[in-house]
């Protein structure tokens, strides 16, 4: 038994070894793709159902590797984090949506805002707000155009900190919302004090809405709560009209999802922006 034991201990010890390697060899690429300047951001719409106009955008970054291969952002934005190159993606990926903003602006294209995302370390990294100050500047960029993106669980780390950074940010002329809203553990009167425009449901409470009667009843909850305090509501990852059909008969109107559009690089996007779907 302790033979076994001891071999298993050793498989297991192989194996952890095996994952470490492989994520040590997609930080490296992740260091070339980074000087090679090859991740750059998509762009997916968000939608008011009533009309079926679009609203805004959010920025999501894309990475194909060597092969041509694309790698999912859930893959490489914690390996980017664990080795100290988040910095360098986010920066990279706010340079190239002020860049498109501002070719927007220029076509008169009328896109709304763009949010870009924030992990729990580029929020709390001491030169994010002059990062962002000097994007804009160097872009003339109206900062009403940007959004930031920031989980429950990345504010609730240092609650004060997090007021603060958000208030700056929103000083800054930024809108912010909070993600994946509803999978972390925020108690809702933070919520109070947190300076935020917009909470977007997380996917996985939209996934069954129609199915499930709990995701339903949380979901109608986020909606009727929301409400009350004035912030606005996006609900992620629709992608079916039975769901959407349940959005709108519980007042949540504005949704991002598959239903309605896939990210697509920023040229493609005004040609997507025209050819929405409507009801
Ligand atoms: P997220 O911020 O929650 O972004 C939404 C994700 O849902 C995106 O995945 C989007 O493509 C996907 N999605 C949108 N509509 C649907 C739908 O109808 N069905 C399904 N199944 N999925 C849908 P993506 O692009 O793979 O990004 C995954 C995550 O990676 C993001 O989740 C975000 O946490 C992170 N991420 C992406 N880009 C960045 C970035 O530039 N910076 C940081 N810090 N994180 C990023
Ligand atoms: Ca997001
Ligand atoms: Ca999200
Ligand atoms: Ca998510």
């Amino acid at each position: 038994a302790k033979e076994k034991g001891r071999n298993n201990y050793q498989f297991f010890d192989v194996r952890m070894n095996e994952h470490a390697q492989s994520q040590l060899s997609m930080a490296n690429k992740l260091r070339i793709a980074l000087n090679r300047n090859v991740i750059h951001p998509h762009y997916q719409l968000k939608v008011d159902i009533r009309t079926g106009k679009p609203i805004g955008l959010e920025a999501l970054a894309r990475w194909n590797d060597e092969n041509g291969k694309p790698v999912s952002p859930a893959k490489f934005i914690p390996i980017a984090e664990e080795h100290g190159l988040i910095a360098r993606v986010g920066s990279s990926i706010l340079q190239q949506v002020c860049v498109q903003i501002r070719m927007w602006q220029d076509m008169n294209f009328e896109f709304g805002s763009v949010a870009f995302n924030l992990s729990a370390q580029q929020f709390r990294d001491p030169n994010l707000l002059s990062d962002i100050r000097e994007a804009i500047e160097d872009n003339k960029i109206d900062p009403k155009h940007l959004e930031v993106e920031v989980t429950e669980n990345t504010m609730m780390d240092d609650v004060e900190d997090a007021i603060q950074i958000l208030s700056n940010l929103k000083d800054m002329g930024l809108k912010i919302s909070i993600d994946d809203f509803g999978t972390g553990y925020s108690s809702l009167s933070y919520l109070k004090r947190f300076p935020v425009d917009t909470l977007k449901i997380d996917r996985s409470f939209i996934n069954e809405l129609t199915l499930d009667s709990d995701d339903a009843a949380i979901v109608s909850a986020i909606v009727s709560m929301a409400q009350k305090l004035g912030v606005s509501i996006v609900a992620e990852g629709v992608e079916n009209i039975e769901q959407s059909q349940y959005l709108k008969e519980i007042g949540c109107y504005h949704v991002q999802g598959y239903l309605y559009a896939k990210p697509c690089a920023g040229g493609e996007l005004p040609l997507v922006w025209e050819h929405v779907i409507r009801e």
